[in-house]
């Protein structure tokens, strides 16, 4: 350019400069140049000729004083090694100076045309890009034959680079527009919001300049709301610190900043992942920023709902204690719950077990039952159901159902993947072994009660039976009497035995009440039970040693107390082996103590705390009677008298059964 600038053509330069800053079109501007050479030039003729892509022809034609024929057939015309100054200038990339055209071997073929348009002389200039590519030409006309001077040489030549220039500003223009379109567009178009800042007060206030519309549908804040309004006037209060500090680190570093924004908008509470970017102006300062968030509120949401679900999916697998586990055979990959880890109490940094190895978890019993099932469902395509024992050296639960299926199968019909459960089921079979061992007990308990009740029955039967027989014959007073007594004493047993017998169901069911008297005398209590005895101890051979304080009176249920006595003392006649038993009862403080010694077959330590229970007996059934519920009973009572009742005993030597009985009994 510098070269073109002399004092002569400043005024043109200056023209062409304003006519490019005001983007005028090429035509104008080439246009502008041509009349402006002429003029420079009297009797001349300018034109700017452009090749076409293949470098052929000319394609494009700036000539506005040549006529118009020869303007029209210059676009037909191909450009070689003698066609006419410009054809030939933009084919060799050299100028070409033609004196005369009618008397120039180059112009043989267009002699006619130019003598037509009355042209004689013409001086074409290649015009070339930076890279030395032919662009075209510029070229003078002259109406006669003539030589060119010095100075006009200079001239197309400047004209040619100027016009090489022009072109350049105008390729630049256009790439720079193109990207700023480019720009705008993906600014427009982006469903993300974006937004321009200007930093200003050195960098105290950053003010929104720019905003594209999906900041609108976003933040649902508008345009004149945000636009030329600083952060402070847009944001909500509580986004103000987190903001300020991303864009001063922007430009402190110069860098992208990312960060996550939680933001209560007029469009709702929205959650922003979001990008500044600095930018830097011509002197490397940064004095703008470009902001995107990508509204992520639904994302999260989802996220967030989806971590709630796994959380109480987790929760209640772990209050089933049922974990799930998905096995997958391409991969031959097992995937584990949480609760699985638990049930089977295995860490789960381990990772999970492959199926095989599961053997060592169950019984092999139980093992070879899940894998036939497993393998089942996997020829058929179905389903399984298997009761699993854990094995007794590995730790945690003891029992476990083990419930799984084919979920996916290919287009052969071969299980692909296959799915469920695994539940600790230990309680459950615990309960269930405790139903089944009731039940066994309950039967059982049938069968000796009834046989209990039935012996005392026929004895009854038979003894009424003789008395009826008797009475219908002579018979000796004494005798009858004997008769009677002993049905009377069948019927006190099978009246004992049926109170025992309810008295199972009623403190059973926690209905043990006791009915309190005032004036209840221990000692002549457990004299009048004595005499009750006296057949029973006369046929088992055993005597009965008394040692008893008179008049123990307290506030008890003599019902209750009869109760226990009676079994106490019935025992030791039972299991007394016919040795001589001792009734001991005395007072101790604010107690009373009684206690029933044998001498007869005692109780092995292991049995001493288990016979107190229900049902529970140290005996065979078949070589001693009894529905083992006798200590059971006065254990209840003497605890409702808040009373303790013990045994001491060894095996083969005789027992010893304590009660203690507080005088003042509390119901
Ligand atoms: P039952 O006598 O009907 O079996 P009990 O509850 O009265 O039921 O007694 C439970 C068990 O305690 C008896 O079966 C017996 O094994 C043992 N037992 C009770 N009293 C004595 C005792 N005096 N000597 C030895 N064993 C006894």
């Amino acid at each position: 350019m510098e070269k073109f600038v002399d004092t002569q053509q400043d005024h043109f330069v200056n023209l062409i400069l304003k006519l490019l800053s005001n983007d005028e079109p090429l035509d104008t501007i080439f246009k502008t140049l041509i009349e402006f050479f002429e003029e420079q030039n009297p009797n001349t003729i300018c034109s700017i000729l452009f090749l076409d892509k293949n470098k052929k022809r000319f394609e494009k034609v700036y000539a506005p004083h040549l006529p118009d024929f020869y303007n029209q057939a210059l676009p037909h015309l191909d450009i070689g090694e003698s066609a006419g100054s410009c054809g030939t200038a933009a084919y060799t990339g050299k100028r070409v100076v033609v004196v005369d055209i009618q008397n120039d071997p180059l112009w043989v073929p267009y002699r006619d045309m130019a003598k037509a348009a009355n042209l004689a002389a013409c001086w074409s200039q290649p015009i070339k890009a930076q890279n030395g590519e032919i662009l075209g030409t510029f070229a003078i006309y002259y109406v006669e034959p003539r030589p060119p001077l010095e100075r006009d040489i200079k001239t197309i030549e400047q004209a040619a680079h100027l016009v090489s220039i022009i072109l350049k500003y105008f390729e630049n223009r256009s790439f720079a527009q193109k990207a700023q379109e480019r720009i705008s567009l993906i600014y427009e178009s982006s469903i993300d919001a974006m937004w321009l800042i200007d930093i200003e007060d050195n960098g105290q206030t950053y003010r929104f300049k720019s905003i594209n519309d999906a900041f609108i549908a976003v933040t649902g804040l508008t345009r004149a709301a945000v636009l030329e309004k600083t952060v402070e006037e847009v944001l909500p209060p509580t986004s103000i610190p987190l903001v300020r500090a991303k864009y001063a680190e922007a430009v402190s570093t110069g860098h992208v900043v990312d960060y996550l924004e939680v933001a209560p908008l007029p469009a709702g509470v929205k959650v922003g992942q979001i990008r500044v970017k600095p930018i830097k102006d011509e002197k490397g300062v940064v004095t703008k920023i470009l902001g995107i968030a990508e509204d992520i509120t639904e994302r999260k949401r989802i996220d967030d709902r989806l971590k709630e679900s796994e959380a109480d999916l987790i929760y209640a697998q772990h209050v089933a204690q049922l974990g799930s586990w998905k096995w997958e055979a391409k991969t031959d990959t097992v995937h584990w719950s949480q609760e699985i880890y638990n049930i089977l109490n295995l860490d789960p940094k381990s990772g999970p077990l492959r199926f095989t190895d599961q053997s060592k978890l169950y019984t092999e019993e139980s093992w070879n039952r899940l894998k036939i099932a497993v393998e089942e469902a996997m020829a058929t395509g179905g389903s399984y159901e298997v009761d699993l024992e854990g094995r007794s050296n590995v730790k945690g639960p003891r029992w476990f159902v083990a419930r799984g299926e084919v979920i996916e199968k290919d287009p052969q019909g071969r299980p692909t993947r296959l799915a469920g459960t695994l539940q600790n089921n230990t309680e459950r079979k615990l309960l269930e072994n405790n139903l089944k061992a009731a039940l066994n007990a309950r039967d059982e308990f049938i069968a000796v009660a009834t046989h209990e009740l039935k012996t005392p029955l026929t004895t009854l039967q038979l003894a009424l039976y003789s008395i009826v027989k008797a009475l219908d014959g002579e018979i000796d007073k004494d005798k009858l009497i004997s008769r009677v007594e002993k049905a009377k004493l069948q019927g006190d047993r099978l009246e004992a035995l049926i109170k025992n017998l309810l008295d199972v169901t009623s403190i059973g069911a926690g209905k043990m009440r006791l009915e309190l008297k005032p004036d209840v005398n221990l000692s002549s209590l457990i004299q009048n039970i004595a005499k009750k005895y006296e057949y029973d101890l006369t046929k088992s051979g055993s005597s009965l040693i008394k040692n008893i304080e008179p008049n123990i009176i307290g506030l008890w249920d003599d019902f209750r107390l009869e109760q226990v006595v009676t079994n106490l003392i019935s025992n030791a006649i039972k299991y007394g082996n016919g040795k001589p038993i001792e009734v001991h009862l005395r007072r101790s403080g604010q107690n009373a103590i009684l206690e029933v010694r044998d001498q007869g077959i005692g109780i092995s330590e292991d049995k001493q705390k288990k016979i107190f229970e229900r049902f529970e007996r140290a005996v065979s059934e078949t070589s001693y009677s009894g529905l083992g519920l006798g200590l059971w009973i006065v254990k209840e009572i003497v605890t409702a008298f808040n009373g303790k009742v013990w045994v001491t005993s060894t095996l083969h030597k005789g027992s010893s059964f304590s009660v203690e009985l507080p005088i003042k009994a509390q119901g």
